[in-house]
């Protein structure tokens, strides 16, 4: 059993800024890394977004420099997973996957969010066989090949043109008649010759013999002008959101409609009082590295605060 004033579960920005913030306030924390040390970060390409890199930087290593800024200011951090968490009474109690026991005055629930699958019975069969939920992951695997991307947003534009360069063509599957993404990335993609965009199209089914090798796909779906076709493709590539990670609470905490940990909107408080949420996990409508980070400060201030008002 260890105790801590101060656990921070998850290491992507907001837990992070959250553990440098706290340990430079010489409060006694733990960060527990989780299923993805590093966060979403690590599974992108160069990010020209984050102030204080006017050539960009690469994911892996913004997050490498996050985690060597916070132990280097003393901060603990342990590869292992939170498998759930006791809310109901103080301390908090926290099971890691690798068996130790947390003790926690306070909580900060910095998880993150994961990428979001159709629901196909196909996806699970082709899993690591030609579907993928990371194309800077698994793009070169797919070089001078044909590849599909799934969504309309951001992400998805992002991805496929990150694909462009290395498959011979990408498709886009888009569900309705427009993209979702900003007009930059929309002008990106449509300024990229071999990516083919499928407008009012879903996917209904991938086949293959060893390996994903097409897609079933139709157009108009549910009017009755429905149209079903197949394309021939190498790799099925999902881009179509996140689901926030919060099943290791067990609902012991408020979530809004679409599972993002509600705060009380001032302040990272959540329903639990010495509970506090950052990042991805509760931020359904900015979800950038440098927002998550911000709020990694905000939590560890308001932990802070709530130790020295509770003694
Ligand atoms: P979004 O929620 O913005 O887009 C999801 C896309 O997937 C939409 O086109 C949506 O279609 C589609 N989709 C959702 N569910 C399905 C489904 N079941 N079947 C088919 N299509 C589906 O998610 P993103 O991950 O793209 O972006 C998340 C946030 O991160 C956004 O705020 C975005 O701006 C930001 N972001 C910013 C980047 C940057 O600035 N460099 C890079 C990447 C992301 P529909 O439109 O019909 O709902």
């Amino acid at each position: 059993m260890t105790t801590t004033r101060c656990l921070i579960i998850g290491s992507g920005p907001a837990g992070y800024t959250a553990s440098i913030y706290t340990t430079r306030a010489g409060i006694n924390s733990i960060l527990v890394e989780g299923l993805q040390p590093g966060g979403q970060l690590t599974q992108t390409t160069t990010i020209e977004n984050f102030p204080g890199f006017p050539d960009g930087i690469d994911g892996n290593e913004l997050m490498d420099r996050m985690r060597q800024q916070a132990i280097g200011l003393g901060a603990t951090v342990k590869p292992d997973i939170v498998k759930s968490i006791d809310l109901s009474r103080r301390p908090f109690v926290a099971l890691l996957d690798g068996g130790d026991t947390i003790e926690a005055d306070t909580v900060i629930v910095a998880t993150g969010a994961s990428a979001k699958y159709l629901g196909l019975e196909d996806e699970k069969r082709y899993a690591g066989m030609g579907v993928s939920a990371c194309a800077t992951c698994d793009g070169f695997f797919y070089r001078k090949k044909v590849v599909a991307v799934v969504g309309g947003g951001d992400t998805a534009c992002e991805e496929a043109h990150y694909l462009s360069h290395l498959a011979s063509k990408v498709y886009m599957i888009v569900r309705k008649d427009y993209l979702r993404a900003s007009a930059a990335m929309q002008q990106r993609v449509n300024d990229t010759p071999n990516i083919e965009i499928l407008y009012n199209t879903n996917t209904v089914g991938l086949f293959g013999d060893n390996g994903v090798q097409g897609a079933h796909l139709v157009r108009f779906k549910g009017t009755g002008q429905e149209q079903f076709f197949d394309i021939d493709i190498d790799g099925f590539f999902l881009a179509i959101g996140h689901k926030p990670n919060t099943d290791f609470l067990g609902g012991q905490i408020d979530l809004d409609e679409g599972g993002y940990i509600k705060t009380d909107g001032t302040t990272t408080a959540t329903s639990v009082p010495g509970v506090f949420a950052a990042g991805d996990v509760a931020d359904p409508r900015y979800r950038q590295a440098i927002a998550a980070a911000g709020t990694g400060c905000r939590a560890a201030l308001d932990a802070e605060k709530f130790l020295a008002a509770n003694g």
